[in-house]
């Protein structure tokens, strides 16, 4: 993993312009657009430029951009005002979590009241 660009990818084509996409927030590594299916009053996703399959992949390959994802999470959390609230980020991994998109994308999710688990 090299952070390339895949021809096929759909988030590869959201980050080129080819695809359009409700775009919240860019910097120089990330772009976060609104998820096309929310899940939540807030649903964006988050995303690197570069391509790389899931959050382990980049974490692995790219540490400082992973970092620079996390960060660019909270960054649009306080755009969206739902910051101080709270809201969730989430990274599906693979198959059986629901992943669908194998570009690596942080879900940020609030502005109403989220279901939780674990509790
Ligand atoms: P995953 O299940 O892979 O973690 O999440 C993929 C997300 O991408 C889903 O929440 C889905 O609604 C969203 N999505 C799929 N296709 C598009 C699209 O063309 N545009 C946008 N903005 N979101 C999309
Ligand atoms: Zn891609």
């Amino acid at each position: 993993a090299d952070g390339q660009p895949v021809a096929d990818c759909l988030f590869c084509k959201i980050v080129a312009g080819d695809i359009p996409a409700a775009v919240v927030r860019q910097t120089e590594d990330t772009v976060a657009f609104k998820d096309i299916n929310p899940q939540a009053d807030i649903h964006d996703l988050v995303v690197p430029r570069a391509h790389y399959a899931n959050a382990a992949e980049l974490a692995a390959n790219a540490p400082e951009l992973s970092a620079a994802l996390l960060v660019e999470a909270g960054e649009v959390a306080k755009a969206e005002g739902i910051a101080d609230d709270g809201y969730r980020v989430v990274f599906n991994t693979g198959a059986h979590a629901g992943q669908t998109v194998f570009h690596v994308h942080a879900h940020v999710l609030g502005g109403d009241f989220l279901s939780t688990f674990g509790n």
